[in-house]
């Protein structure tokens, strides 16, 4: 393992925290590094100081695992030196030597911390005037450089880099609680659980199959989602339920007004979800709910689906654009390019954009709705998406 090379994590807004709060997050935050190198087989040793993390092993295997942990604002591929200016200066300009050219905007960005003797300002105009005299002719320029070098002296060495990749931010998963989340075949849905696991959610996914009702392709697309939100925490898990949302057609169909269908469909879903919350003790459901999409997402129809439930609905996409879901999705690789057959064929001609509370549930006691919600949730099967596979839960037992 090379020792003084070395992957640098930066940690954004757990320095808001309190003392007691960041070691729990500092925590989460290298068990989950941990699982993830394992989980990729990756050899490595973990060094952590005050708002750092130092992995080390191959920082090019490393650098790209690392800017998918949640809670990671960058990471740098650096090399680590004494805290002496001339050791860093001489590792600068290794760096320097590979990509700055005369003529170049440059600058170098020093940081001092518990270390005594010089500046950081002193410190970056030693580092310049060292590789000055290797690579003269370039041009100091703080506001737009063409290319920068990063020396950190800290108490315990020097941290040495040139780039920033730019990892997810978001809180280490597993500190922001657990959610049941809507998951279905389309686009949205996925990227409000990433959103929410990126915000530190632990999640387990919820999907609803529509049997004949639906769409031929729905069920396998679903279980596509979850497999790949399951790269996003490796080593992890992420269960999924799949529930039968025909019976709930049939009875629907038969007795009540269709043209609200929609509405008690969402409805239904949030009521199974919020069984199999209570079941396994999460404590909201997510939703990819997005004002204005479709006819059930107008702020009033959304009033009355999150009546239906008493955990908290949780909808990160409400205030998003169709082309930034999209964008999103294609990056953490849930978007699908040819869906194949997602029709819901129990959607009406024209679905209602506005309802009534008491309308809604007077039409609902047209049908057993607890005995539908209850045999929903008690014949769930419990899938387990992990590291991108996804297997049935009873058959590996
Ligand atoms: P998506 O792209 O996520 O399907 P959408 O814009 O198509 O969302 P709807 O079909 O009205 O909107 O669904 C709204 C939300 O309800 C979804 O984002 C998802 O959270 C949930 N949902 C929809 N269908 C299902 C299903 N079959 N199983 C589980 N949840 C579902
Ligand atoms: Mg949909």
């Amino acid at each position: 393992m090379e020792q003084n090379r070395a992957v640098m994590v930066r940690i954004g807004e757990l320095w808001l925290k309190s003392e007691p709060v960041k070691k729990q997050f500092m925590l989460a935050l290298t068990r989950n590094i941990k699982a993830a190198m394992e989980t990729q087989e990756i050899e490595y040793s973990l060094e952590e100081y005050r708002g750092r993390i130092l992995i080390f092993g191959d920082p090019e295997k490393i650098a790209p695992i690392a800017a998918r942990i949640f809670g990671i604002v960058d990471v740098s591929i650096c090399e680590t030196t004494t805290n002496l200016p001339e050791d860093m200066a001489k590792t600068a300009l290794k760096f320097a030597e590979k990509k700055l050219k005369p003529g170049m905007r440059f600058a170098v960005r020093a940081r001092r911390q518990h270390v005594s003797g010089f500046t950081s300002q002193q410190l970056a105009g030693m580092i310049a005037d060292v590789i000055w005299e290797k690579i003269p002719d370039f041009v100091v320029d703080l506001d737009n450089p063409e290319y920068e070098v990063f020396v950190e002296a800290r108490e315990y060495g020097g941290i040495v880099y040139d780039e920033r990749i730019p990892g997810q931010g978001g809180l280490p998963l597993g500190t922001a609680g657990r959610a049941a989340a809507l998951l279905s075949s389309g686009i949205d849905s996925p990227v409000a659980a990433w959103l929410m696991m990126r915000r530190g959610v632990t999640i387990s996914g919820v999907f609803m199959d529509g049997g004949r009702w639906a769409g031929s392709a729905t069920r396998s697309l679903a279980m596509d989602n979850v497999r790949i939100l399951s790269t996003w925490c490796p080593g992890r898990g992420i269960p999924l339920w799949i529930a039968d949302l025909e019976p709930f057609f049939d009875a629907m169909t038969a007795s009540c007004d269709r043209h609200y269908t929609c509405l008690f469909c969402k409805r239904f879903m949030m009521r199974v979800a919020e069984g199999i919350a209570e079941q396994n003790k999460l404590e909201g459901i997510v939703s990819g709910e997005n004002l204005g999409q479709v006819a059930s997402q107008t702020l009033q129809n959304m009033g009355v689906i999150t009546t239906s439930v008493k955990l908290p609905v949780l909808r990160p996409l409400l205030t998003y654009d169709k082309e930034e879901i999209v964008a999103i999705s294609r990056r953490i690789g849930t978007y699908h390019e040819s869906p194949g057959d997602t029709e819901c064929l129990a959607v009406p001609k024209k679905p209602a954009t506005r309802s009534g509370q008491e309308l809604i549930e007077a039409e609902e006691k047209k049908v057993d709705m607890d005995k539908l919600i209850r045999e929903a949730v008690q014949s769930a099967e419990l899938w387990i998406a992990k590291d991108g596979d996804i297997f049935q839960k009873a058959l590996t037992e």
